[in-house]
């Protein structure tokens, strides 16, 4: 890592650390209660040039590598999870422009996405399934200059407040596998393109998460990714790596968040006439949670630093995503557990860490579909090796 790149993290590290202890945390609780939008803090979130983390700095980024880009969001969800909502699927979208993207595609979109005046979002789930995206019903046919785009996507996050979308739709329904007739297009809201009411979510409040709904909505050809149809899923699965890097760190940064509070609650509680922190029950919890924490971390920075080195790391993103997530849960409910019952109260912000942690182990790919892509990339390298 060369000094500049180093002092730019440290950088960008500090002014996120200091922005969430003192706006983020303080302003959590209501936003989660009151399922409430967060503009304030996501208008500073743009100023701090959050929407441009790793667009390059000739489209008017940040340009910061993909470590980097990992920690600001594991700092940023040790505040609130809800708060990388805004800059998560549009950091996909980003990716997705700068990697396939031509070159008008990319001055087009990529400056104002780095303000963010564009704030993107992912438009590929649909109400018939997430997981088989070969799958997926919504078509785009040609005509003449433009494409007739008609049908739902669900659970599409940044749905009410984004304005332009990554979709993903079938330009060809009749070739196999069914995966290469699908295109990647720049969605931008407009007559035909409608967002559904806010879904009522268990957890990650206050972002909105909505049904997308095409209805004989025209969209230019200038609009389609790379210029080519049948790209979309290629082009989806690989910005999709460092959506699970991102997902990744998000786990790592609520389980921190839960860790922090138990430790720090344990130092203070007494029970049977001393702290529970001397109690070796206790302090086996605590060192297990340390260490799946510690654990998760570094699975993420790996995949992380293997996307800077320019390496493919599916399978790294994967084991990242599906080993974080699953320890933010345990350890979440262990935080809890430490706290007693008001860790159980709303008073406190363990029951949000609780209720957030599960999308962790469902976005980006459930971690089902993780261990399917972490088995295949073994076997591919082992079948290399002959
Ligand atoms: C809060 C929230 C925000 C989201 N944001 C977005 C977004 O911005 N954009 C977007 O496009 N999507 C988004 N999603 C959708 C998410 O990516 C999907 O929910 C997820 O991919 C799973 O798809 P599904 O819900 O259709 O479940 P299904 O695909 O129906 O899966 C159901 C179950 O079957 C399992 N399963 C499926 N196939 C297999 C298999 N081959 N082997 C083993 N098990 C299998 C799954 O793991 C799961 O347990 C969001 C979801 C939530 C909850």
């Amino acid at each position: 890592m060369t000094t500049n790149i180093e002092e730019a993290r440290k950088q960008i590290l500090a002014m996120v650390r200091e922005f969430v202890d003192r706006d983020v945390r303080p302003a959590a609780a209501q936003h989660d209660e009151d399922d409430t939008y967060p503009t304030a803090l996501v208008d500073q979130m743009a100023e701090m040039g959050l929407f441009g983390i790793t667009i390059p700095e000739e489209y008017g980024g940040l340009g910061l590598d993909h470590s980097t880009y990992a920690m600001v969001f594991e700092e940023l969800s040790r505040g609130w999870l809800s708060i990388t909502g805004p800059i998560g699927t549009h950091s996909i979208l980003a990716h997705a422009l700068a990697h396939h993207g031509t070159e008008d595609q990319k001055r087009r979109w990529l400056p104002g996405m780095a303000t963010g005046e564009h704030r993107a979002g992912l438009a590929l789930s649909e109400p018939g399934g997430g997981s088989d995206v070969a799958s997926l019903q919504t078509t785009a046919v040609k005509d003449g200059e433009e494409y007739v785009v008609n049908g739902n996507k669900l659970f599409i996050t940044n749905g009410r407040e984004g304005n332009i979308f990554f979709l993903l739709a079938k330009t060809d329904t009749t070739i196999e596998p069914q995966h290469r007739g699908i295109s990647g297009f720049i969605a931008e809201k407009g007559p035909g393109f409608t967002a559904g009411k806010d879904l009522n979510k268990l957890g990650y409040r206050g972002v909105d998460t909505t049904e997308l709904i095409f209805n004989d909505y025209r969209v230019g050809t200038d609009n389609l990714i790379g210029g080519e149809e049948g790209k979309g899923f290629y082009q989806a699965m690989d910005a999709l790596e460092t959506g699970r890097v991102n997902i990744a760190a998000r786990a790592v940064g609520v389980a921190q968040a839960a860790f922090d509070d138990a430790l720090a609650y344990s130092l203070q509680r007494e029970a049977f006439g001393e702290l529970i922190s001397e109690r070796q029950g206790i302090q086996f919890m605590l060192a297990e949670m340390a260490t799946k924490i510690q654990a998760a971390r570094l699975l993420t920075y790996d995949a992380a630093s293997k996307k800077d080195s320019g390496d493919r790391f599916d399978l790294e993103a994967g084991m990242a995503k599906l080993y974080a997530s699953e320890i933010c849960a345990e350890v979440t409910l262990d935080a809890m557990r430490v706290h007693g019952g008001v860790g159980y109260i709303k008073d406190l912000p363990l029951e949000r860490y609780y209720r957030d942690a599960p999308l962790m182990i469902i976005g980006e790919g459930t971690n089902e579909m993780q261990k399917l892509i972490i088995a295949r990339n073994l076997l591919k390298r082992a079948r290399a090796k002959g």
